[in-house]
């Protein structure tokens, strides 16, 4: 099979080899479990405590401040959850977006089945939800803002600073979903603001299943799973150290040079954007022009459905996504794109690219030649291309 070309990368990444290098000795040898008082225990309890100090450097924390999790949907859940419920009595009021990644909009939603109202606030057409309209949403009764870094869709960077400030001001708990973030913007929790932050390793070249929640020092934190005394009380069960340690070198690695990582990115993404706009009648960029994930392009073609462009893309061997739900059996179009104002005929043919380091020109440019023939393809069988052209001779 010829090489293929993964442009995936907000959908998972692949392990870095450095990580997994860091990570085999805990999968083999070094077994001993972080809870025992002997040598082997005393290893891994360090090789914990290593990976929790680089995730406290990347953001700006503390150490203390960390705490491991299987995924960045349990940070989200975790997060939300303990918020909500060590707070009921204060309020029961939490502000979010409408374009929130579901880990955090069916937590949400299910909050409100346990009698928490939740104001899921509008963006523009860029994405972006604006600072003033979650200062005008705050309540007596608020008792936080969730709100996310960047979108896992459309790649729209939300005013995060501005959002802390605000929150900081009223008095309002403030977590955001860093997922996509990490290792593509500079983030700083203490300047920024930020009292609790979801983030996972396989979003940046660490393995599946171990994520983190950053919690500010001074809010409490519900334990999330009760039994041992892992994670100082907070969250049971024996650690996922080989995980833990790989996530702790990823970060580290992902994070180490952001700006010359972010320029290249956005170099391969602005020329991928220009030509598909330039070749491609009928196609819509999605998200905003320059406030986005240096790595992310998602386009809307109309008058095609992204899984055909999907399947062809897949045939040429070019890993794609449609961005939305529709990938994963839901035939609902994507709600960010609906929130953006796209209308479902422009929301079911839309499709993401999310560029990595190992991505070049040549990527680029063989995607943007694969879409345009695939996307003229569809349409010349599409009865909607078809009424459109007639009524529009
Ligand atoms: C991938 C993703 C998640 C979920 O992370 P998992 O580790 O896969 O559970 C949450 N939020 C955003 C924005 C994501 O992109």
């Amino acid at each position: 099979m010829n090489q293929r070309i993964y442009v995936d990368n907000a959908a998972t990444t692949k392990v870095n080899p450095q990580v997994l290098e860091a990570m085999l000795p805990y999968l083999g040898g070094t077994y001993g479990n972080p809870s025992s008082i002997y040598a082997e225990g005393r290893e891994a309890k360090t090789a914990v405590e290593t990976a929790r100090a680089q995730v406290a450097t990347a953001i700006g924390a503390e150490p203390n401040e960390i705490y491991f999790t299987g995924s960045g949907s349990e940070a989200d859940n975790w997060a939300i959850r303990s918020v909500a419920r060590s707070l009921k009595e204060k309020g029961n009021h939490i502000i979010t977006t409408a374009v929130e990644h579901h880990a955090v909009l069916h937590t949400c939603q299910s909050l409100e089945k346990e009698g928490f109202e939740v104001t899921y606030l509008p963006v523009d057409a860029y994405g972006r939800v604006s600072a003033e309209d979650v200062k005008a949403a705050i309540k007596d009764t608020t008792v936080l803002i969730t709100v996310m870094f960047a979108n896992n869709e459309i790649g729209t960077l939300m005013p995060i600073s501005q959002i802390g400030a605000v929150a900081k001001e009223a008095g309002v708990l403030f977590h955001t979903d860093a997922v996509q973030a990490i290792g593509m913007v500079p983030i700083d929790v203490k300047t920024m603001n930020i009292d609790l932050l979801s983030l996972t390793g396989h979003k940046f070249h660490g393995p599946k299943g171990s994520g983190a929640l950053y919690v500010r020092k001074g809010v409490k934190l519900n334990s999330f799973i009760t039994g041992g005394a892992q994670e100082r009380g907070r969250r049971a069960g024996t650690e996922n150290v080989p995980g833990i340690v790989g996530l702790g070198k990823a970060i580290e690695l992902a994070t180490a040079d952001i700006p010359k990582k972010a320029a290249y990115l956005t170099q391969l993404r602005d020329r991928y954007i220009s030509k598909i706009l330039e070749q491609v009648p009928y196609a819509q960029l999605n998200g905003h022009p320059e406030e986005r994930l240096p790595g992310n392009a998602n386009i809307s073609f109309s008058f095609i459905e992204g899984e055909g462009l999907l399947l062809f893309l897949d045939m040429k061997g070019i890993s794609a996504s449609s961005g939305s739900a529709c990938t994963s059996g839901s035939l609902d179009p994507s709600h960010v794109l609906l929130a953006i104002g796209r209308k479902h005929e422009e929301a079911h043919g839309s499709l993401r690219c999310s560029f990595d380091m190992e991505n070049t020109i040549e990527d680029v440019d063989a995607i943007v030649a694969a879409v345009s023939e695939i996307v003229a393809r569809l349409r010349a069988m599409s009865p909607l291309y078809e009424t459109f052209l007639k009524e529009n001779k």
